[in-house]
């Protein structure tokens, strides 16, 4: 048996890259601004370590278009590369230099939050392009290098003209390209994938109005000064301690996050764990009831504060998707089949994980202000009831907390409400019979009827509270929902009887005739016996099972 290496020659990858390597061209610029964020960042790495002895002082990464040459430049002050590294690096595709750095490093290197994996990214830049160069300078006492291909194997390498260390790519944006060097499309692409990378990105400048001097009068204009244009957060909430931020910042984030979202969050959850996967991010519970936008704003995956997807499916459990905010975490495997995601093991418990904590998020919303909760439960309830039904952990927890509000406005966890009717809602086999209303006026005569014999009567009105009553049917024992207009209430609930009907049963069962032909459906049944408390004359009953066959 021979064992052997297959060799990744430049030649045969190219064409391959240009066309396949992501079907999304418009990444490219994520991958260059990446590079130049993990150049800058292993400075600060290096220098910190006392292994660079330069001043890192205050770097920026800079995206220039010029559109009358048609290139785009991205410029950065980072370590740059030597001649020689630039062979190794770039020359070498599929050989990630990160993974290198990292491997080097190790120890100290693991917070360094270096983005590259794949050692395929610079190559992005020939989606778009026809020619790239590299002119770059290491932070070594070396001369600069000037890189350049035309996207043939064939590449040039000289001496560069640069003073300073770090690295300018210079992209020859290619003829089928040319949206690229529209100010406006490579702005959208800044904000949608760099908005909170952690180095500063400028792109041009903005004018910035200044406070008027004293003493100018009313009609003078205000002065103004041309600032660079920073395009990003490079600490955005969720990276930050908990303890450091408050109520408000948290709001803040969140219009940072969704510009054109009005409503406010009605609370936030923010994660952060480091073992055994790491994770940070902060999740927000919207008011969904009249929003347009709950397509639109939606959970945001990042990689090391780079923008992955919005599309989260697979990774944060069904019933959360309907969340908004961030979750961060370079353990999530990307560029990977979404069927892949859901078998992958760090996946799995990173799903369980945010699951968990949102439910103690609840659990001690719950516990710490009980009135808050009930007032949030309209807004939230969808979220917890569909996690009830579909996770069986969150069913367990949510279990404690989930509210069940009665048509009166007064709310109950399940064990409250089974305290407050054992009594008097007890079946021949002291099973436990929940009532429960779906349409308050429509159904209002058997509410009140029910309420005169002292029966509690839940209102229960959301979209999928049919199978929330039979997941708890089939979890608790001993329990049946029935609805206040179901013909079988009255065998249903053992009771002592009482009589205040001024009918005889004789005379009633002759009414009970006359009005069955009058209705003339056999699924109906006429019950007479809510005259014994007052509340309407006769009440027209239908099973339990045929409604719910209906629904
Ligand atoms: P990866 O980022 O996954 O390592 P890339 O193809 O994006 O793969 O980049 C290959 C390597 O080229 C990097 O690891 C790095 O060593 C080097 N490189 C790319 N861009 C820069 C840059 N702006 N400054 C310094 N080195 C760079
Ligand atoms: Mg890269």
């Amino acid at each position: 048996m021979a064992t052997g290496k297959i060799n990744v020659s430049v030649e045969n990858i190219f064409p391959l890259i240009k066309k396949f390597l992501y079907s999304d061209h418009e990444i490219f610029l994520r991958e260059l601004i990446s590079n130049a964020t993990d150049a800058t960042l292993k400075l600060r790495h290096l220098t910190s370590i006392g292994e660079a002895k330069i001043e890192y002082g205050d770097p920026q990464i800079e995206v220039k278009v010029d559109k009358e040459n048609k290139k785009l430049h991205v410029l950065d002050q980072g370590i740059g590369m030597t001649s020689t590294e630039v062979k190794k690096y770039i020359n070498e595709v599929a050989f990630s230099g990160a993974e290198e750095f990292l491997d080097k490093y190790k120890d100290s290197g693991k917070d360094a939050g270096i983005i590259g994996h794949f050692g395929l990214g610079f190559y992005s830049a020939f989606m778009v392009a026809d020619k790239v160069e590299i002119i770059t300078k290491s932070y070594k006492d070396e001369p600069a290098a000037h890189w350049s291909c035309d996207g043939s194997p064939e590449f040039t390498l000289k001496k560069g003209n640069k003073e300073s260390h770090g690295t300018e790519i210079i992209l020859h944006i290619a003829e089928d390209s040319t949206e690229f060097l529209e100010e406006s499309r490579i702005r959208e692409l800044l904000r949608k994938y760099n908005k909170f990378m952690p180095i500063p990105i400028k792109f041009g400048t903005r004018t910035e109005t200044l406070p008027k001097p004293e003493g100018a009068k009313e009609e003078d204009p205000a002065p103004t000064q041309e600032v660079d244009d920073i395009i990003n957060n490079p600490n955005p909430a969720w990276t930050k301690k908990p303890a450091s931020l408050k109520e408000e910042d948290y709001k803040g984030f969140y219009r940072e996050l969704y510009p054109m979202q009005f409503e406010e969050p009605l609370f936030h959850i923010h994660l952060n764990v480091d073992y055994p996967f790491n994770l940070t991010g902060i999740l927000y519970f919207p008011k969904l009831t009249t929003d347009l936008n709950i397509q639109k704003d939606r959970i945001q995956l990042y990689q090391n504060q780079v923008f992955v997807t919005d599309n989260v499916e697979g990774i944060v459990p069904e019933f959360l998707t309907m969340l908004r905010g961030v979750i961060d975490s370079p353990d999530i495997p990307l560029n990977v089949s979404r069927s892949y995601l859901q078998a992958d093991g760090a996946v799995k418990k990173i799903s369980s994980y945010i699951t968990r904590k949102v439910a103690d998020k609840l659990s001690s919303i719950f516990k710490k202000d009980r009135e808050d909760f009930e007032k949030k439960w309209n807004d939230i309830k969808i979220v917890i009831e569909y996690g009830m039904l579909s996770e069986e952990k969150f069913f367990e927890k949510a279990d404690k907390f989930a509210l069940y509000p009665t048509v009166d406005g007064n709310y109950f966890t399940f064990e409250e409400l089974q305290e407050k009717i054992k009594d008097l809602q007890t079946d021949k086999d002291d099973k436990l019979v929940v009532l429960y209303a779906s349409d308050k006026e429509a159904q209002h005569s058997y509410i009140e009827a029910a309420k005169a014999k002292g029966y509690e009567v839940l209102l229960m009105d959301s979209p999928i509270v049919s199978h929330l009553m039979q997941k708890l049917e089939t979890s608790k024992e001993k329990l049946s929902f029935a609805r206040v207009d179901a013909d079988n209430l009255d065998n249903l609930i053992k009771k002592e009887d009482t009589q205040i009907s001024k009918l005889s049963d004789e005379e009633k069962e002759k009414l009970k005739g006359n009005l069955e032909e009058v209705i003339d459906d056999k699924s109906y049944t006429v019950q007479l016996e809510a005259m014994d408390s007052d509340a309407a004359p006769f009440m027209i009953t239908e099973p339990e099972f045929m409604r719910r066959m209906k629904e």
